[in-house]
């Protein structure tokens, strides 16, 4: 990606306006922007705004963004979310060339800058346990009290942090904190534990470390230690900002970046955190991370988004300094903009019903010539076979049609899209009174459209030629929630209580044209009037699988009226 996007992601937020300044006023040369994934789970499409904003403005202003694994938490991590959430940010679009980091590689440093701290009487190692602590903490209009081991002596701290990092003490028997204000407004200013004991094999440094630093701490001076410029993260770290500035103000870093924050992205009818996703895939609810139903980038990307789209949105939903939630239809409008330009169209049928054309040769093949993409003249053309014998939808005969009904009808004429004008004659049905067979007449004047005496017809189906056509199975999606905004859940409830139970559908019934009977995993078309599929991972040459990315926008079908 280069400069040529400039024109559009430059639309100015103000966080572009303070970089504005600072490069204005010579603050900064070059900005130098992170993304700082915890490796706890897949990346999600909030973390999709992130990117996009902190590898945006890195591309804007020909500066650099770092890929950071914040990876303090050695139990809750994993090299599988490193490895997905690197490809995740490439198959994005985006790229840190060599600034690849992991906060573990700032141990060393962490834990030299922490006897620093403890030597200028800054911090110490606290006997209270993690309850204790909480409980000394105060509230938001008490102040908290002072733990008895505040004023311990700079030597005997040292000592026992020492003795903390050589595993001589159990887990949650002591802690090192910051020693800065009990009575301090905000409550992340109250002796914040800076480290904890942990005796866990971490992904990276192994059992080298007995204890972790929290993230508070690790975090500003991985920013500082990295030479970040400006330090983007969401809103609910404002009020951790004072800290961040703290403890970069003590220690003798090399410079002191600026934390900015912005709203986080909320999305309706979903779950975003980490941790909810987490029991989603494993309790057995979706499939997994990669579940097209999934908010998340691997779960959009099986699913058929391209990154294109999710960039658009990103884009479209700019940042705010005020929480609010998107709706899912603007991602799916991003969708459908970047599909209409870039899918061609193939002609499905999902609930197939047989259409005889009794006038029609019976053992006579055409290949009828249709174009690929009308919103795209390179796309194309291809050949579709047209026999005697077809499928069309179940759903497109009515056998007692209600007013303005456009479609088939007994003694109704409609048009075959690329093919010709049919008119039902004849409806079959089964002992049950289900209809099993249409039986029509056609002009052979009205190939391709038109015919001789200049009569019109409103109506235009798809259709597949029954010999002609393959089978598929197709997965049709819904959202996995029934509640918009999670903020609004009902008190006692769970968030698996909004389950939406028709958020996947499987249907093996449908006929596909034959030219999608070598897809590949990915590939993505409009099948007219249906929507927006996309051939799943789990596709094959004898057994498509196709993911319905999203429904086509007026729902073309109800209508057909229209022709494509
Ligand atoms: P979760 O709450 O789901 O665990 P997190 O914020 O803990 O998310 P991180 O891995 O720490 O997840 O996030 C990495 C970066 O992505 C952070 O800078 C965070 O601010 C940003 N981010 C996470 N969720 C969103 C969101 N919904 N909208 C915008 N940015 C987000
Ligand atoms: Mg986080």
């Amino acid at each position: 990606m280069g400069n040529e996007s400039n024109d559009k992601a430059a639309v100015s937020n103000f966080i572009r306006s303070i970089i504005d300044k600072d490069l204005e006023n010579g603050k900064h040369k070059k900005v130098v922007t992170r993304f700082p994934p915890e490796p706890n789970g897949y990346l999600h499409i909030g973390h999709a705004k992130s990117i996009c904003l902190n590898f945006g403005l890195a591309r804007d202003y020909n500066g650099i963004c770092h890929l950071r694994f914040d990876d303090t938490n050695p139990v809750k991590e994993d090299v599988e979310y490193v490895d997905s959430i690197m490809a995740d940010i490439r198959w994005l679009g985006f790229d840190w060339q060599d600034k690849l980091f992991y906060a573990s590689d700032y141990f060393d440093r962490l834990y030299d800058y922490a006897e620093l701290l403890i030597m200028e009487g800054k911090a110490y190692v606290c006997d209270l346990t993690q309850e204790e602590i909480r409980a000394h903490r105060g509230t938001l209009t008490e102040p908290g009290q002072n733990s008895p081991y505040r004023d311990r002596p700079a030597e005997e701290n040292l000592d026992l942090f020492r003795r903390m990092r050589d595993g001589e003490f159990e887990e949650g028997s002591k802690s090192l904190r910051a020693r800065i204000d009990m009575a301090s407004p905000n409550l992340n200013m109250r002796d914040p534990v800076i480290y904890r004991i942990k005796k866990a094999e971490h992904h990276r440094t192994g059992d080298k470390w007995v204890i972790y630093p929290m993230y508070d701490y690790t975090h500003c001076i991985s920013d500082a230690l990295e030479g970040i410029t400006h330090s983007i993260c969401t809103l609910e770290f404002e009020d951790h900002r004072p800290l961040y500035d703290w403890f970069l103000d003590q220690l003798p870093v090399p410079c002191h970046p600026q934390q900015i924050e912005f709203a986080r992205l909320n999305l309706s009818y979903t779950v975003m955190s980490k941790r909810l996703l987490l029991q989603l895939v494993k309790t057995g609810v979706v499939s997994g991370w990669d579940d097209p139903r999934m908010p998340t980038i691997a779960g959009m990307r099986r699913r058929g988004f391209s990154p294109e789209a999710l960039r658009e949105f990103a884009d479209r939903i700019g940042v705010a300094k005020g929480n609010s939630i998107v709706d899912f239809e603007l991602l799916q409008f991003c969708v459908r903009e970047d599909l209409n330009k870039r899918a061609p169209r193939v002609m499905a049928v999902l609930d197939p019903v047989k259409l005889t054309i009794s006038d029609y040769p019976e053992n006579k093949v055409e290949e009828l010539e249709a174009d690929n993409n009308p919103e795209d003249p390179a796309a194309g053309k291809r050949l579709i076979p047209f026999s005697r014998e077809l499928y069309i939808e179940r759903e497109d005969f009515s056998e007692t049609p209600p007013k303005g009904w456009f479609r088939l009808a007994p003694g109704a004429e409609v048009r075959l899209k690329h093919a010709y004008y049919v008119t039902c004659k004849e409806v079959v049905k089964d002992e049950s009174g289900k209809i099993t067979e249409l039986i029509c007449a056609h002009d052979p004047a009205s190939r391709g459209g038109g015919t001789a005496d200049g009569r019109k017809v409103k109506g235009t189906i798809h259709w597949v030629s029954a010999a002609h056509s393959i089978g598929a199975e197709l997965r049709l999606y819904d959202q996995l929630f029934t509640l918009a905004d999670f903020n609004a859940m009902e008190e006692g409830k769970d968030f698996l209580d909004y389950l939406n139970p028709e958020s996947l559908k499987v249907t093996t019934t449908a006929r596909l044209e034959p030219s999608l009977a070598k897809v590949s995993p990915g590939e993505r078309f409009q099948f007219m009037r249906l929507g927006y599929f996309c051939a799943d991972d789990d596709s094959a040459p004898d057994k498509p699988v196709f993911n319905r990315i999203v429904t086509l926008k007026d729902s073309w079908s109800k209508q057909a009226g229209k022709a494509d």
